[in-house]
């Protein structure tokens, strides 16, 4: 197993956090990389710089004024008076808006509501260069991939809940689905996402949504208990030449290791029928019986159980970190997951 992975991604560290209506320190922090990366040095695996990319890589699958947004947001927001030390929004066009005409205005304040999903993902000193770290982690990961080797891209921040014009989820660029349009481009015919992260993959969902080329499925927690709320249920399926291509299955708070695996063997089953030549695994660790805002109550055996069902399916395959907040035990979920992979 190949790693991909970037030394501009620890320096994006957000600080701003809202849960339950009190601000607490963001979970989303450098030390996570670290963990992942001691990992990786510990199983001696071949760890590598990824090739350098231009944002319009990234616009690839993002609206190029969101990716303009991204890299210029500090800029402005910078110019505002008496201006907080990230960009955070604190208020969003509402669909009633949207319906009447909303547009985006020229300002900073509203251009961050309009990009963002919520406040848990604040931009900061570093964020765009972190950002653009991790999206060329997940094309050079899939570049090798496409040569039929599996990588693993380490990526921070994670992307999953990232649409094409809106960060949210501690997300802003993503990731996996890059990483699905990279082996696309290079020859595959259907690529298909099965994503382990404990929420649902609410925007690889919204970027293939009406496409029949991916195919996207989703392990999560219950959003009726969870993140990201308003989407992740099972009757979402996508739309137009997409019909059928989106599958959500979530679970139970509390659901342990055989539920969460009998999901990931319907979305194995999936895959096959599908006929998908190429996969992205979207691969969050707070699906973990130890993560701090737990959900799902899977074990390390889990994940290696989880490992060494992917790999089953034989196909090509982009491992791309996407969340896991238990910064002690990410490493040692990573080896879990790996060692069942069999790297
Ligand atoms: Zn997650």
């Amino acid at each position: 197993m190949q790693v991909f992975a970037d030394g501009a991604q620890l320096g994006h560290s957000p600080q701003f956090f809202l849960q339950r209506g009190q601000v607490r320190r963001n979970f989303e922090v450098p030390e996570r990389a670290g963990s992942l990366l001691a990992a990786v040095q510990h199983m001696k695996l071949p760890l590598h710089a990824p090739s350098p990319i231009e944002p319009s890589a990234i616009a690839k699958v993002h609206a190029p004024d969101y990716v303009e947004f991204l890299s210029t947001a500090m800029i402005g927001w910078n110019a505002l008076p008496d201006h907080g030390p990230e960009a955070v929004p604190n208020l969003h066009p509402t669909p009633e808006m949207l319906a009447q005409g909303a547009i985006l205005p020229n300002s900073i304040i509203g251009a961050v509501g309009w990009y963002a999903a919520d406040t848990a993902c604040p931009i900061g000193p570093g964020t765009w260069e972190a950002v653009h770290g991790a999206a060329a982690c997940a094309i050079s990961a899939a570049n090798l991939a496409a040569k039929g080797e599996s990588a693993y891209a380490l990526c921070r921040p994670p992307g999953h809940h990232a649409y094409a014009a809106r960060a949210g989820g501690h997300c802003y660029v993503n990731n996996s689905a890059l990483a699905a349009q990279s082996l696309l481009e290079h020859g595959a015919k259907r690529v298909a996402t099965i994503d382990i992260d404990a929420h649902h993959g609410n925007g690889t969902q919204g970027i293939f949504w009406d496409r029949g080329d991916v195919f996207t499925a989703s392990v999560h927690g219950d959003p009726d208990g969870y993140y990201p709320w308003y989407v992740g249920r099972a009757h979402e399926t996508g739309a137009g030449a997409g019909e059928g291509c989106n599958l959500n299955l979530p679970l139970a708070r509390g659901s342990g290791d055989e539920a969460w695996l009998a999901a990931i063997d319907k979305a194995i089953e999936a895959t096959r029928r599908f006929g998908a030549d190429a996969l992205v695994v979207p691969l969050g660790f707070d699906a973990s019986e130890h993560e701090p805002l737990s959900f799902l109550s899977v074990t390390a055996n889990g994940f290696a159980r989880a490992g060494e069902k992917l790999r089953a399916l034989g196909l090509p395959t982009v491992l791309v970190q996407e969340g896991g907040y238990n910064v002690e035990l990410l490493g040692d979920l990573l080896e879990s997951f790996l060692g069942g992979w069999g790297h």
